[in-house]
């Protein structure tokens, strides 16, 4: 998963981008309002944090251009306690949640996940397919039942695959949920990645479709 943090307090970016990249999100941060328009551009993030007192272009305006593009990623506004206008006008600008300042950084990374189910319209918290079942909260999978350890790039890999399991996904949509910016990623990682989770959920699991990519078993 993919996420793109918008914020100017040097503090609070480092914080929350430490604490979701802990919990396995590639995280990109942009610190002003023209960067994250320039960001949202490339249409690669699940989701984006947005707050909303920016230098260079105010976050409701960045909010406005970005929906009216078409942009569909969940939205969740970081505002201050008594901003209650600012809140109302980022809900009907497009916005799907907020969170005051300051904020607990485990309530922000549950709402992401509710955010995240929502949109691939997921009601279980726990995603089950065949034998698989993954539960983002708890950070477990299992197949079977029998809890299978994998390390994080191994869980976000298998995290895109169950949320849409019917999909074909390229190497290079992989890349961009698995990876932020400045992050090192060599031709053969996705490959890699993919080979050590089939050596742990099993090789059938995930399927490779010739000169397309991967997806999930059918079942
Ligand atoms: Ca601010």
């Amino acid at each position: 998963m993919r996420l793109l943090l918008v914020e100017d307090d040097e503090m609070i970016a480092e914080s929350v981008s430490g604490a979701l990249r802990r919990a396995g999100y590639a995280v990109d941060w942009a610190n002003d309002g023209r960067a994250a328009e320039l960001s949202l551009g490339n249409g690669v993030y699940d989701l984006v944090l947005l707050d909303l007192g920016l230098p260079k272009r105010d976050g409701i305006d960045v909010l406005n251009t970005y929906r009216k593009n078409g942009g569909a990623a969940p939205v969740i506004i970081l505002t201050a306690r008594d901003a209650v206008e600012e809140r109302i006008r980022g809900l009907d600008a497009g916005a799907d949640d907020y969170l005051i300042k300051p904020f607990d950084l485990d309530e922000l990374a549950a709402r992401i996940r509710a955010l995240l189910r929502r949109r691939t319209g997921q009601k279980q918290p726990v995603y089950a397919h065949g034998e698989l079942t993954l539960d983002p909260a708890a950070h477990d999978v299992a197949k079977n039942g029998v809890p299978m350890p994998l390390v994080p790039r191994e869980f976000a890999l298998l995290q895109a695959l169950i949320e849409e399991p019917t999909r074909v996904f390229t190497k290079a949509e992989l890349e961009e949920k698995l990876y932020g910016w400045g992050e090192e990623v060599g031709s053969n990682t996705i490959e890699v990645h993919v080979h050590s989770l089939r050596r742990k959920i099993g090789a059938d699991q995930v399927v490779t479709v010739r000169g397309v990519g991967y997806r999930l078993k059918r079942c």
